[in-house]
């Protein structure tokens, strides 16, 4: 994030004179408590000064680079998680790209009969079967998908920093969410790359500073 010049020179006197109460940050800068408000609550709240009640301001002595990096290893894959959209393995692939276009999707997840996550189906998958001039409706996209065991799959309490390394190790769009059942793993939730973006951006915002 970046600090205005009177952040910086409240940082300044804060780690000069620390532990120091508003009223006397205030005095320093011939400004009124009022004003500072707002400066004082962000830099508290992105972790640069602590706030004591009754002692008054103390410089943390935390880096910027610190500071970010505690924030992002708070995001988990919950707080982010999207909608997944699920395809039975007998659906044909002509169905599976209906599907993709009218969800507006990119990667499908597909399940058995107990709703168990089988395989995985990406664009490519799919344009990749469309290049032959078989007949789309015969063909299921259990013949075509990458199946288990070779799914990457994250947890809800994993970190979306986690989930972004694999997404990186693997060279893949998205991971689907899951949750151990007796049957297998059921799928309740999708990262992608989409979602990693939104994290990101949701680190510039104020409450997240
Ligand atoms: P695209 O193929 O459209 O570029 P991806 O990069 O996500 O999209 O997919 C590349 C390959 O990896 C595809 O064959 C796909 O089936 C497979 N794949 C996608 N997601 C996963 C995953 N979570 N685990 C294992 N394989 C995956």
């Amino acid at each position: 994030m970046e600090l205005s010049k009177r952040q910086e020179r409240i940082i300044e006197i804060v780690k000069d004179n620390g532990p120091i109460t508003g009223e006397n940050i205030a005095e320093q800068l011939n400004l009124t408590r009022a004003t500072l408000r707002p400066d004082l609550a962000i830099l508290t709240m992105s972790g640069f000064l602590e706030a004591r009640p009754r002692v008054g301001y103390f410089y943390t002595g935390k880096t910027g680079f610190e500071l970010i990096t505690e924030k992002i290893k708070k995001f988990h894959v919950q707080d982010f998680m999207q909608i997944p959209i699920v395809v039975k393995e007998e659906v044909s692939v002509y169905d599976a790209i209906s599907t993709m276009f009218l969800e507006d999707i990119g990667t499908l997840f597909v399940v058995n009969e107990d709703s168990c996550l089988t395989g995985v189906l990406s664009r490519k998958d799919l344009l990749r079967a469309s290049i032959g001039q078989q007949d789309l409706n015969s063909i299921a996209v259990h013949i075509i998908m990458t199946r288990m065991p070779n799914i990457t799959v994250c947890r809800k309490e994993d970190l979306i920093l986690d989930v972004a390394q694999k997404l990186i190790n693997k060279q893949i769009d998205g991971l689907p969410v899951v949750k151990d059942t007796n049957a297998g793993l059921a799928v309740i939730g999708r990262v992608t790359k989409t979602t990693i973006t939104k994290a990101f951006v949701e680190l510039t915002k104020e409450n997240h500073v």
